[in-house]
């Protein structure tokens, strides 16, 4: 979603780094284009001013203390890093559990917004930590959202209390109640209620939410909000403020390319944290808001945070202890080892989502589209169509058992050498890494094996006359 924003940041800043010394007019012509950027992505105005003179402040007063040769980009950029984490909130808030269960959760928001689908990631994202929540379906306007929110409830095993089926009939007032009822009988420690919205604000719809709200008096009401409906999300917010109230916002569908300037001024303006986003229509594509890590994807440096949390959650502790077990032995990383490790990759989700939150990735938007998904699915087929035998040395794949694998995963062989050749030569950088330059928990491998179809580099001979180059070569 900032994509464009992160370019225009890396570009202002590559300048600014290529300066000598950093004068006043350098700081002048930052601000200018951190102003337009800002514009562009559809940020607010008195925004951008607040933000804009906060930077121009901090970065004078900075600038006699900076030395020529130092990194005076740098400390530049820390002030704007560090302010565009204030705007966008600074802390993280997390929900509140009440002391008396169920805590009871309010979704509100237009129609449209992504409430129901959040409703059910919220849902999941509880129950993983243990809590046992039942939805409640009280959008009983929006042709199909009781249904849907009964598929989603089956489709993560959790209750969904529906007693009408909605479609511009029934009493929602009632079901919210009697839901908090229903959940408060069989103990259940959260509740999360979907109400309907509109296409647009109108008096009905808030009506109808402060209704809900007076009756079931709950602990958190979420305001969800579409990051792609632009400046408008503003005006959005502030009737709902006005109107039923909440205590914070969830931006959804942030993986749409919006120019998502809303998601970067509502906090400001609102003065309510954002406290989850979603990233997408599957059920996971879903997490806490941290300001820091958001503020990290726009300057370019991308999410190492939350990738690496993903990782962590898709490597099966077990699996992840045998292999570091295995390569303090000092035995090979085989090709069942591989196999293990593109299964967690696949449980991580989409790949170009995961390389967009690498550093520099806004750089590299082209090469992340055409990201081919499949080719983790064609190397597990390839891996799978071999005997465990094989996996384990490679060296036995003759040109018959190569042609044989190709047949059974519906490849070709020249694929099938591809991969051994790569795989070959990540398991011999795998073994020069052993002699201790390997990080403590990592048991490698993953960044290791290339997926892509580019050479391995240093199957490359080296063209150096000059031994140290060619030793730097050949250490590469
Ligand atoms: P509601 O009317 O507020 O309940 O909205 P829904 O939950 O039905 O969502 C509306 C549409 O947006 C559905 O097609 C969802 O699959 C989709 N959606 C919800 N959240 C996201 C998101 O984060 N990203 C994307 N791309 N789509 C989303």
């Amino acid at each position: 979603m900032f994509d464009a924003l992160s370019s225009r940041f890396a570009k202002t800043f590559g300048n600014l780094r290529a300066k000598g010394k950093i004068s006043s007019s350098d700081i002048d012509s930052v601000i200018e284009e951190i102003t337009s950027a800002l514009l562009e992505a559809d940020v607010a105005k008195e925004v951008v001013d607040l933000f804009t003179e906060r930077i121009r402040t901090q970065a004078i007063a900075l600038l006699p203390t900076l030395q020529a040769g130092s990194n005076q980009a740098q400390a530049i950029f820390d002030v704007v890093n560090s302010e565009l984490v204030k705007i966008l909130g600074s802390e993280s808030r997390r929900i509140r559990f009440s002391k008396n269960p169920p805590t009871v959760l309010m979704l509100a928001g237009l129609q449209g917004a992504g409430k129901t689908t959040l409703a059910a990631k919220l849902a999941k994202f509880y129950k993983d930590q243990g809590n046992t929540p039942v939805l409640v379906a009280a959008d009983l306007q929006r042709p199909n959202a009781v249904t849907q929110l009964q598929v989603l409830g089956e489709q993560i095993g959790v209750p969904v209390f529906a007693p009408e089926q909605g479609n511009g009939s029934g009493n929602a007032v009632q079901v919210a109640r009697d839901g908090i009822a229903f959940a408060r009988s069989k103990v259940h420690n959260m509740v999360i209620v979907d109400t309907a919205g509109r296409l647009g604000v109108d008096d009905q719809l808030m009506g109808e939410a402060i209704a809900i709200r007076d009756e079931i008096k709950p602990h958190e009401i979420l305001f969800v909000i579409d990051a792609m409906i632009g400046q408008s999300a503003i005006a959005t917010a502030r009737a709902f403020e006005q109107g039923v109230g909440f205590d914070g916002l969830v931006l959804t569908k942030l993986d749409g390319d919006a120019r998502g300037g809303a998601a970067l001024s509502i906090t400001e303006i609102i003065k309510r944290p954002i406290m989850f986003v979603s990233t997408g229509e599957k059920i996971g594509d879903f997490d806490h808001f941290y300001p820091d890590r958001m503020a990290s994807r726009i300057l370019g440096l991308g999410d190492v945070a939350t990738l690496a949390e993903k990782a962590k959650k898709a490597l099966n502790p077990e699996t992840s202890a045998k292999l570091e077990e295995k390569f303090a032995r000092g035995d090979d990383f085989t090709l069942e080892d591989f196999l293990e490790q593109l299964e967690a990759m696949a449980n991580m989700g989409s790949m170009g989502k995961l390389l967009s939150m690498l550093p520099g990735a806004a750089s590299m938007k082209k090469q992340i589209e055409n990201f081919d998904e499949n080719e983790i699915v064609r190397t597990k087929a390839i891996v799978q169509s071999m005997t465990p035998h094989e996996r384990r040395e490679v060296k036995v794949l003759n040109g018959s058992r190569r042609a044989r694998i190709a047949r059974g995963s519906g490849r070709s062989v020249s694929e099938v050498n591809s991969l051994v050749e790569r795989f070959s030569a990540a398991q011999k950088t795998m073994k020069q890494m052993r002699n201790g330059s390997l990080p403590a928990g990592m048991p490698g491998g993953l960044g290791q094996m290339p997926i892509s179809k580019t050479p391995v580099a240093h199957k490359k001979k080296s063209k150096s006359g000059n031994p140290a180059k060619r030793a730097a070569e050949e250490r590469g």
